[in-house]
């Protein structure tokens, strides 16, 4: 019925170098220009104490500023959101539906402006930041789509008796976003989307590093159409706003990305409400590739460097541990160090950039002490050497991939969110053990297989608590309405995002019985 809007956004041929030339154009205009993040509640920006926004890439580089939140903006963020629920409850499904649809089209247009942001914000490359605002462009078409096939009519159910009986979706109340800055444009977009396409009242709370960037998706999601008085934005730090507007008892739900940690520090606060409120926690992932002896060797290496390097690692769904059979190991590892060697590391404005920065210092510290600890613990087969500019400085917070060898996942009891693959060699008859392996964890997000070998493929398939198994391919870029995306235990709550349930976990149910 809606096939027409269920489209995929489409994206622009990199080959062309007039398309790429172009494009460098476009962000050298955009390069210098200052942004601003404040609170918006019911259209009205407020003022503060401003906070500068720096580039993970060059730390003299000003991006702009934000003005946190403070607590008045909070109980007026809650105030407006608890008002507008009223209306934008019972607008029809089609006005919410075509705000989405206007606001995709926004986005595409509006392209260039996104991409420039989330470069100098957030460190993206440009063909992940690319991706990321086609991702949120199919986002908005994809709840639209889903919130008219849910929402349009009352669903008839049998009158057995002479009554007539249907089921009605309505939005919840408010809904709580908070967004995670690895998927500044996409993520942030997509759970704004799912809760007011489900007729939701909306406050939007970004994360600190990449404010800048959910400010311009406000701006146009409002420009779309979407009532200010709807849709509230809150910067800050989680620290400071979260238990505040968390324990609001007129909170009707919370959608988050993020860590697990944080995901238990929300689910306690929620834990205090009177009413059981719905929490959809998207959070981390210890993820891991199986290759067997019968893994075509240059595929796998392939989707290897993918999916444990895109985005700088800075994916939940990336590769964090690869399992190769003794066999075949020394051979697989010696392509991965090539294959590594013939990554770029450095500006994320250039269009050849395969490595941007990590968001910022703490990050990169992180990465930097794991590294240190598995020297001692582990085997640090490789490390590109390290990132410096034209001028030899360094002035971003640059870390180049590196190849691990470990014999226990003991050392890995945290997400190590950043370019960093490890590697642990099982013997084939072993299969089992790398499964409970993967299980033990108590994670479930990605998992990658790499075999052609339909038992083994099937025996693993069936075996692991995962959300989202790739075979033979890389294990990353869940593509919206095709890999509905999501993980189990410690990974989140589901239901998967761009995925036929999500919507439903958004709304109310109500059944009507009426006797004619
Ligand atoms: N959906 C993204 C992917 O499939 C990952 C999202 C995340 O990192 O939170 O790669």
């Amino acid at each position: 019925l809606y096939g027409e809007h269920r489209r995929n956004s489409q994206g622009c041929n990199l080959a062309d170098s007039r398309v790429r030339r172009q494009f460098q154009q476009n962000l050298a205009e955009l390069a210098y220009k200052q942004h601003q993040a404040v609170p918006l509640i019911s259209g009205t920006a407020y003022t503060g104490r401003t906070q500068a926004i720096i580039a993970p890439y060059d730390r003299s580089e000003v991006v702009g500023e934000v003005v946190n939140s403070n607590p008045q903006a909070i109980v007026d963020a809650l105030d407006a959101a608890a008002s507008a629920f009223n209306d934008w409850r019972l607008y029809l499904v089609e006005q919410r539906a075509g705000c989405l649809f206007k606001a995709a089209d926004l986005m595409e247009q509006q392209r260039m402006e996104l991409v420039a942001l989330s470069v100098r914000e957030g460190g993206r490359t440009i063909k992940d930041a690319l991706a990321e605002v086609r991702e949120a462009v199919d986002f908005c078409r994809y709840y639209a789509v889903s919130a008219l096939e849910l929402f349009r009519y009352p669903i008839n159910l049998p009158g057995p008796t002479g009554e007539e009986n249907n089921l009605r979706y309505y939005g919840r109340g408010i809904f709580v976003c908070i967004s995670p800055w690895n998927f500044p444009i996409a993520i942030f977009v997509g759970q704004v989307a799912a809760a007011l396409a489900a007729g939701n009242t909306v406050i939007a709370k970004p994360a600190e590093s990449t404010t800048l960037t959910a400010m311009a998706c406000v701006r146009i999601l409002h420009q779309a159409g979407i009532p200010e008085s709807v849709l509230q934005f809150l910067p800050g730090k989680g620290s400071e706003i979260g238990s505040q507007l968390l324990q609001d008892s007129r909170i009707a739900g919370v959608a988050f990305t993020g860590s697990t940690a944080t995901a238990h520090r929300i689910n306690r606060e929620l834990a205090g409400h009177p009413v059981i409120v719905p929490f959809v926690a998207e959070t981390g992932g210890q993820n891991f590739m199986i290759a067997d002896t019968s893994a075509h060797k240059e595929q796998l290496v392939q989707d290897v460097i993918l999916s444990a390097f895109n985005s700088a690692g800075q994916r939940c769904s990336a590769l964090r541990v690869l399992f190769l059979p003794e066999e075949t190991a020394d051979k697989i590892v010696e392509l991965v160090v090539g294959a590594i060697q013939q990554l770029r590391i450095g500006n994320p404005g250039d269009y050849a950039t395969d490595i941007g920065p990590v968001i910022n210092r703490a990050a990169l510290e992180r990465l930097e002490q794991h590294v240190e600890h598995m020297r001692t613990h582990g085997n640090v087969i490789f490390q590109l050497p390290p990132f410096v500019d034209a001028t030899g400085c360094y002035k971003g917070n640059y870390f180049s991939p590196t190849l691990i060898e470990i014999n226990d996942l003991k050392y890995l009891q945290e997400e190590v969110f950043g370019p960093i693959l490890h590697v642990i060699r099982y013997s084939s008859s072993n299969l089992d053990a790398v499964i409970d392996t993967v299980n033990a964890t108590g994670y479930g997000l990605t998992l990658g297989i790499h075999s052609r070998i339909q038992s083994t493929i099937n025996k693993i398939q069936q075996q692991v608590r995962v959300g989202n198994i790739y075979i033979n391919r890389n294990m990353i870029g869940a593509v919206v309405g095709v890999q509905p995306f999501g993980g189990m235990g410690l990974s989140g709550t589901g239901p998967k995002a761009g995925g036929p349930d999500y919507l439903r976990r958004f709304a109310v149910e109500q059944t009507v019985t009426n006797n004619i």
